[in-house]
């Protein structure tokens, strides 16, 4: 559930129009919904409620110091993958002991860092790693605490660009190997061994893949505990969300309709999960972005221009691949819904940017009521993986970012001055 929805034929969040938003801010335009945001958190630890357990958001989805700020207040925790989103949890008056240090590839530096901040854990992925926090932990003179990232083999059956949990990915150690790594690890003097992790993939919408990856390494984790002490187990993120009826499933009457039940909610997440993990007495680990932020935030968009060739109509907006790259990475759907409610027979039209790339789509054939040049658009969904991807492609600057609370809004970042896009670039000398 989500609070996009439209109040007398104007698309509202929360109690602000849309169009009132992008009058005073202008388009490419994020929007995020703090109640959205707050909510979808708590349904999730609420359900969780029986387990001793921490989410740890993982702000890779979406790093805005506001949302990270919203989460931090309702006591989260996070999942972290480089030195600079550590950085940017603390500036957001986060706890760095309620972080989990995730990722393949981290450096002596950001290693360094997170231990001089205190994290809670470094969910390791391969010995190397492993050797490389004992080696930066003895130099600082201290203990690093340690995971090791088990990859259970299970596959996801989610777009191959975000499975993670089978070994035909980068991501973690095989599950055979995990007992002997930790009986290694246990050799390392400035390791402690306190957590074991898995995490198998994004964007997933049955809970089959999370029962059966559970049912797999919770009775290793129980091992772990009684040889090494390890006090966690971390499940990992990856619970999907609604892209599709977006609109609708604002509304609390779509989720009792049949097309619902093909969602995961934390109601069954938590159904099927808790079960199996009570009985270890471990804390628990949960690692969602997607699922925090993904329905929280819409992308708003101005019509510049409706051009039509052949059979084909094509609508330009303002936003293009350089805001949201989701469709021309992921094959993503996103909802396309427009700030006032248009009359008259929808037909196909291709949503593109101005970007010079056929990749830069937002929809294909998508049927879309009569709009025309200066009509408001708004891509649904768009709050995780949206922003945070962002990049000055073709010279665009980054879009403002609005977070709404009731009828207040707030800018949680300004739209970049196009003159910084180029402020760190200098001519080489002998060009001056
Ligand atoms: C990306 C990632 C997550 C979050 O994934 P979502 O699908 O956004 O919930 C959690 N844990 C790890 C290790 C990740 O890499």
């Amino acid at each position: 559930m989500h609070e996009f929805r439209y109040v007398a034929g104007r698309l509202h969040c929360e109690r602000i129009p849309i169009e009132s938003l992008v009058r005073r801010h202008g388009t490419p335009l994020y929007v995020y919904s703090e109640r959205t945001l707050r909510e979808h958190f708590q349904r999730l630890d609420s359900a969780l409620a029986p387990l001793d357990h921490l989410v740890c958001y993982a702000l890779k989805a979406n790093s805005n110091l506001a949302v990270l700020r919203t989460f931090a207040d309702l006591g989260a925790g996070f999942d972290l993958v480089s030195g600079g989103e550590l950085q940017r949890v603390m500036a957001a008056g986060g706890d760095p002991g309620r972080c989990v240090f995730a990722g393949v590839g981290k450096s002596e530096a950001e290693i360094a860092l997170a231990l001089r901040a205190g994290i809670y854990c470094f969910n390791a992925e391969s010995e190397p790693e492993l050797h490389r926090i004992n080696r930066v932990a003895a130099g600082l003179g201290v203990r690093a605490p340690v995971a090791v990232r088990v990859n259970p083999n299970v596959d996801a059956h989610t777009h191959a660009k975000i499975t993670t949990g089978t070994y035909e990915n980068k991501f973690g150690i095989a599950f055979e190997e995990i007992p002997a790594v930790y009986a290694r690890a246990a050799k390392l003097k400035h390791l402690q061994l306190r957590g074991i992790q898995m995490h198998i993939g994004s964007q997933l919408t049955e809970v089959k893949p999370f029962r059966l990856a559970v049912e797999r390494v919770a009775p290793l984790a129980r091992d772990l505990a009684n040889r090494h002490g390890i006090e966690f187990f971390s499940i990992g993120g990856g619970i999907g969300i609604v892209y599709q009826p977006a609109l609708a499933s604002a509304d609390p009457k779509w989720w009792r309709t049949p097309a619902a039940r093909q969602i995961l909610t934390p109601a069954t997440y938590a159904a099927a999960l808790v079960s199996l993990l009570q009985p270890l007495g471990l804390r628990v680990l949960l690692e969602p972005g997607r699922f925090l932020v993904g329905n929280a935030g819409i992308l708003v968009t101005r019509v510049e221009y409706v051009k039509r060739t052949g059979r084909k109509t094509f609508v330009i907006v303002d936003a293009a691949m350089n805001d949201l790259i989701r469709p021309a990475f992921y094959d993503a759907y996103h909802e396309i819904v427009p700030a006032r409610k248009l009359t008259g027979k929808a037909r196909p039209c291709d949503v593109v940017g101005p970007v010079c790339e056929s990749g830069d789509y937002f929809a294909k054939d998508r049927p879309l009521p009569p709009v025309k040049e200066g009509d408001y658009l708004a891509l649904l969904s768009a709050g995780a993986y949206g922003s945070v991807m962002g990049s000055n492609y073709n010279t665009r600057p980054l879009p403002a970012e609005i977070l709404v609370r009731g009828a207040k809004a707030g800018v949680v970042r300004e739209r970049q001055p196009v003159d910084a896009i180029w402020s760190h670039e200098r001519l080489a000398a002998w060009q001056r």
